[in-house]
């Protein structure tokens, strides 16, 4: 008999676990395939431990290719499923070739996006907490702050760069704003400039409590040690909107800061939401056995589905699996098992599962267990979560890497080397009536269009006597005219109310000037316009030729 072909999709909990599983009960029967955007597999309760340099970027993460020696991995892009055809399109290698695959068997296990298009400014200007990249991000992000922090000469500067915000407290969140704050503790020595009292850390919770999953006395004890090390943790209050300045709450509160790391927001992988299937809580709806309805050959498991675990469930989140990686492992398992029965016409289990229970580590060598119905803090819980993660972490290398780096940075200094990545060439900014988008003497970094508000240039040169004030509204530009002179900034652009601009880096804009003629008369014929004196086009190559004002120092 021609062997089946069963197509996984997606890379994380779910996926590698069902392929492994499928890998060992189907030998001989079945061709496995994974198909991930990434060519390894994201240990996620580690990422905290990323960002705070307690452990190296690369071992939260493991090869695909290692730990499934036996399943065909592919490392590609899914953009769209054809249910009828039984194919999918993955867009590969480098240029992005679309290739059609077959499947006999379709797995989804594509885990969840995060949607935080509910608070205006927060996808703009909040960092996550999802991949490999989020928790480099964070990391990299952080230690930029203290560099900038222990210079600057600028007391607002200093405090905005020394606040630090992560919202949501599930045990992400608690976990995160515990990791920073460990980063920080460690690093500060380093940074002679920066008192600790300094740093404020803030943890914001729109539910009562932190940590909804774990019992309340246990919530209490995690919120007494996070206040314990300076973390003001902030409960009952959400986040109205965020810009590059800091947040605003629901209170009426306002927190100035560069720093603002969302853990909330799980929302539906957009790829999921255009297949046409039946969801329910941006959750793909399965039967107990992980067969998605109306559907053929097509399953889904992890946190993208949402899998019942008893028959006839009410609106109650108890009767369905949680979404976590504790669930997504034996939900792999089971819809292997599932896959195999029917292809071999026996019959198949309905996925059945009670939590064993939640760990949550605190910092500073504490955490808070619920295991088995066993309520456990501290230390000793601290170490029942190092021991945990260390053995649910798939494959030998991965662990002893990440057990030896526990132990050395147990006795070493903390790592603040800063791997600096380019922030996005085009990006939006959100600014508060009164922030400054720039100011005379900054070096030049891009041009900027007003998406809505409005915001107001002034130029004041005492040298040639040059007074000049416009507001630019929706549609309006401003940014450009030091761009084509290549000159550092003359002028003072504040927000006249709250707004949003639309920012290209200078490099970018530039180049796209240059390349079209229309656009380059236009830049022409508007500063010659708008600010008197003859215009000048974007000369190719360009490049500001000044030396910069010295900025003040401490
Ligand atoms: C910071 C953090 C800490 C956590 N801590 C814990 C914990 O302590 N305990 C616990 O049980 N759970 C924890 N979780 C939750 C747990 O990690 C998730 O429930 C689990 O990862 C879900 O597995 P999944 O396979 O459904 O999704 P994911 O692990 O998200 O995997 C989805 C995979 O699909 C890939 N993918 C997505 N779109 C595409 C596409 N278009 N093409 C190709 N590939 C694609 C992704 O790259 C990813 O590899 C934590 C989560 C986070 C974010």
């Amino acid at each position: 008999m021609a062997k089946k072909k069963v197509l996984v999709l997606g890379g994380g909990f779910g996926g590698v676990f069902a392929a492994k599983s499928l890998e060992k009960l189907g030998r001989g029967e079945v061709d496995v395939e994974l198909v991930n955007n990434n060519n390894y597999f994201v240990f996620q309760p580690l990422l905290p431990e990323v960002a705070s340099s307690s452990i190296n970027s690369a071992d939260a993460v493991v090869p695909l290719r290692q730990l499934l020696s036996n399943v065909q991995v592919r490392q590609a892009q899914v953009m769209g499923i054809d249910f009828a055809k039984k194919t999918v399109v993955v867009m590969q290698g480098a240029r992005l070739t679309p290739v059609e695959l077959k499947y006999d068997e379709l797995v989804l296990a594509l885990g969840t996006a995060v949607d935080l298009s509910r608070i205006p400014g927060m996808s703009d200007h909040a960092l996550t907490m999802k991949d490999l990249t989020d928790a480099h991000m964070l990391r990299t992000h952080v230690i930029g702050c203290l560099e900038t922090a222990d210079v600057t000469a600028e007391p607002e500067v200093k405090q905005q760069l020394l606040s630090f915000v992560v919202v949501g407290a599930g045990f992400s969140g608690v976990e995160t704003v515990a990791e920073v704050r460990e980063l920080i503790r460690r690093a500060l020595p380093y940074y002679h400039n920066i008192a600790p009292d300094e740093v404020r850390m803030h943890l914001i919770e729109y539910a009562k409590r932190i940590l909804p999953t774990f019992p309340a006395d246990l919530a209490e004890y995690a919120t007494t040690q996070l206040r314990s090390q300076g973390i003001e943790v902030l409960t009952g209050v959400g986040t109205k909107s965020a810009t590059s300045t800091g947040v605003d709450l629901t209170d009426g509160r306002k927190i100035n800061s560069s720093t603002i790391v969302a853990t909330i927001g799980n929302g539906p992988h957009p790829l999921v939401q255009m297949l046409g299937l039946d969801l329910h809580w941006a959750r793909i709806k399965t039967d107990r056995f992980m067969r998605v309805p109306g559907r053929e050959h097509v399953w889904a498991l992890g946190d993208a589905a949402l899998i019942p675990l008893i028959d006839n469930p009410q609106e109650d989140p108890a009767d369905y699996a949680t979404q976590t990686a504790q669930f997504a492992v034996r939900e792999g398992d089971q819809l292997a098992a599932n896959i195999m029965a029917t292809l071999n016409g026996k019959e198949m289990k309905p996925f059945a599962y009670t939590s064993r229970g939640s760990l949550a580590s605190l910092g500073m060598s504490k955490a808070v267990a619920d295991v088995y119905g066993f309520k456990l803090s501290g230390m000793f819980a601290w170490l029942l979560w190092r021991g945990f993660y260390l053995s649910f972490l798939p494959g030998f290398a991965a662990k002893f890497r990440v057990g030896v780096n526990w132990l050395l940075n147990s006795v070493m200094p903390p790592n603040i080397v800063q791997l600096r990545m380019p922030p996005p060439a085009t990006r939006y900014i959100h600014f508060w009536k009164g922030d400054k988008v720039f100011e005379p003497g900054m070096l030049i970094d891009g041009f900027y269009t007003v998406i809505n508000g409005a915001f107001k240039l002034t130029i004041d040169n005492p040298e040639t006597s040059e007074h000049f004030e416009k507001v630019f509204g929706a549609g309006e530009h401003f940014g450009e005219r030091v761009l084509v002179k290549s000159e550092l900034r003359t002028g003072l652009v504040e927000a006249l109310e709250d707004g949003l601009l639309l920012f290209i880096a200078q490099k970018d804009f530039t180049r796209f000037a240059t390349a079209f003629p229309f656009l380059d008369q236009y830049f022409k014929d508007y500063i010659e316009k708008t600010f008197g004196g003859p215009g000048k086009a974007f000369a190719p190559g360009s490049t500001n030729q000044q030396k910069p004002k010295l900025a003040k120092t401490s």
